[in-house]
């Protein structure tokens, strides 16, 4: 218990602190394991029988549960006393001694890599090699796509001069932008929060200063953007990949054609849910029309309920017990052991988060809770979070790795449930109204902006094949996206056409953004399954599922619910459900008057 009576995590069950002595024997028995693991299988994987393969994935998956054991807890540790340079030190050490010993490990998965296809079936065929089969494709996904030796170290060795060193100017560069409101400096995340304030006038000067800070750099950014699109093309092209975001897709383990399927299904959507959502927005907000920086404005007239701790866990795990008793108690855990740490304080990290790790261990939830009603939300996503972990910990550490599609379905849909619970529990109208209003601001936010941003993205790479974009250029392509996805009730003046760069996944991780719809709408399309009662066992199904989305792909895992995310109407279903949530938004405003 911490001073406010709000629990935090109790990682003894990893080291007693880091003055722990067990600390440098594990850290010496990662050090033996890898050198293990060289010593017996360097340059012989290509020769090994089932067995000893077999002992040789083993001993690398030992080393790796030490390792996250060691890793996990200097991470846990550092993040609620950022101020405490003792801890800062201890993560910052373990992690340099784990990378120096881990270096024994690193042929490993190249020579898994570079077996021959014949050799690498002959092994599956052992029932004890199989089961780490999930695992083992993944190790092998990129091998058609693998250039000769000599290519691949000439391309690791440029990566530093050429992708990594542009994405470190943008991080540097962006790091550094100061942006003045009312004389006062704030940096990238301040100033976007401020966007967020009761104040409108507030909104609007934080609005205009992102605006002007982005268009200063903008011929910086322009050139940062034109160079990392260039340098995947090159690379992409030599690889083999057909399209720009066709590695992305294999990394994900969609097919391309799932993807644009989603995107047109979105897009279509555009009028009936953003149009008719900021429509009602502005209303609230007193204006004929909204500008771009009030998206996510708060309603004027919401009033700020505070949950407390004891009645926000109530209320989580009843929703989760009315779903399932069974995820109920896989949720209580986290409670009744002080696998999660609760208050903020001094020191603490921001936002919340749900650590994975392997077993014999288990995960652990951060949150800075203040009683806010999205804070209740938060506890119920990372619990979704924290119990997908749990339930998928039988996997095994290698296999146990979801996709980024599947990752956010627990906790999207724990948060579902939650939603469902707190607005069944509100009997006045207007609290109604502004609880659906946030989830709909949210669900926009997740499964619309972000296929807008994938539509920029698909634009500027697919041009940029033809020569470098000028600024305007990409300034243009920007201003379209955004304002064929926000409607006519939103404002989109042409100085917020700098704002593409500081989406920074553009730069860091090329096709990633799509998959938070992807996931969005995948989790609203279950929901709506799940709510007209159409699949016998539902529950228990959904929770198995939560235990195979490492091992499984998503189209097997939706098939015991009837869904097929080939069939063109599959993301229609998860988008009808935010249609249905803004049919009652205006239901309620109409009454409200
Ligand atoms: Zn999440």
């Amino acid at each position: 218990m911490t001073k406010s009576n709000l629990p935090a995590w109790d990682l003894t069950d990893l080291y007693s602190g880091i003055d722990d002595p067990q600390v440098a024997k594990d850290l010496e028995q990662y050090n033996k394991l890898n050198q293990k693991l060289a010593d017996g299988y360097k340059g012989k994987i290509a020769k090994l029988e089932p067995k000893n393969f077999l002992a040789a994935v083993k001993l690398y998956e030992q080393a790796g549960i030490v390792a996250s054991k060691l890793g996990i807890f200097a991470y846990l540790n550092m993040v609620t006393q950022m101020n405490n340079q003792k801890a800062v030190a201890f993560y910052q050490n373990i992690n340099e001694k784990m990378t120096e010993y881990g270096k024994n490990a690193i042929f490993f998965t190249l020579e898994i890599n570079a077996l021959p296809e014949a050799k690498f079936k002959a092994l599956l065929k052992d029932k004890d090699v199989a089961f780490y089969k999930p695992w083992l494709s993944k190790v092998r996904l990129f091998k058609p796509y693998e250039l000769a030796e000599d290519m691949e170290a000439l391309l690791a060795d440029k990566a530093l001069t050429s992708s990594a060193a542009w994405v470190r100017l943008y991080d540097e560069t962006s790091a550094k932008l100061k942006y003045v409101v009312d004389g006062k400096e704030y940096n990238d995340a301040e100033i976007g929060k401020l966007m967020q304030d009761k104040d409108p006038v507030l909104r609007e000067k934080a609005g205009k200063e992102l605006n002007r800070v982005q268009k200063e750099n903008g011929e910086l950014f322009t050139f940062i953007y034109n160079m990392i699109v260039k340098d995947k093309a090159i690379s992409d092209e030599k690889r083999g990949f057909k399209s720009p975001i066709a590695s992305r897709n294999l990394d994900n383990m969609v097919e391309d054609e799932v993807v644009e399927a989603l995107a047109k299904a979105v897009q279509a959507k555009y009028k009936s849910i953003a149009g008719r959502f900021y429509k009602l927005k502005a209303k609230w907000l007193g204006k004929d029309k909204i500008q771009y920086w009030d998206r996510n404005a708060p309603l004027p007239f919401a009033d700020d309920k505070a949950y407390g701790w004891k009645e926000s866990v109530d209320l989580v795990l009843n929703a989760y017990n009315e779903f399932s008793p069974k995820l109920r108690q896989v949720a209580e855990n986290f409670f009744s052991h002080n696998w999660i740490d609760v208050p903020p304080r001094k020191g603490k990290r921001s936002g919340a988060f749900a650590m994975p790790m392997p077993s014999p261990y288990h995960p652990y939830l951060m949150l800075n809770f203040v009683g806010k009603q999205n804070d209740v939300l938060t506890l119920a996503h990372e619990l979704g979070h924290g119990c997908h972990m749990c339930l998928s910990i039988k996997q095994g550490d290698l296999n146990d790795d979801t996709p980024l599609t599947l990752a956010e379905v627990a906790s999207v849909f724990g948060e579902m449930l939650t939603f469902q619970s707190l607005l069944r529990n509100l009997d006045d109208d207007k609290a109604k109204l502004c609880l659906i209003a946030s989830k709909v601001n949210d669900m926009i936010n997740t499964s619309l902006r972000q296929i807008a941003f994938h539509i920029f993205e698909t634009k500027v790479h697919a041009e940029r094949k033809k020569g470098e974009l000028s600024q305007e250029r990409i300034c243009e392509i920007w201003l379209e996206v955004m304002r064929e996805s926000l409607g006519d009730e939103v404002i989109v003046d042409d100085d917020s056409k700098y704002i593409w760069s500081i989406v920074s996944h553009f730069y860091h991780s090329p096709f990633y953004v799509y998959a938070y719809s992807f996931a969005d709408c995948l989790v609203n399309s279950l929901y709506q399954v799940y709510r007209e009662n159409s699949v016998p066992d539902f529950a228990n199904k959904y929770l198995t599922m939560l235990s195979e989305t490492g091992v499984k792909r998503y189209d097997e895992l939706l098939k015991p619910f009837g869904l097929d995310a080939h069939d063109a109407s599959f993301w229609d279903k998860g988008l009808g459900l935010i249609e249905e949530y803004i049919d009652q938004l205006e239901v309620l405003d109409k009454k409200l008057g």
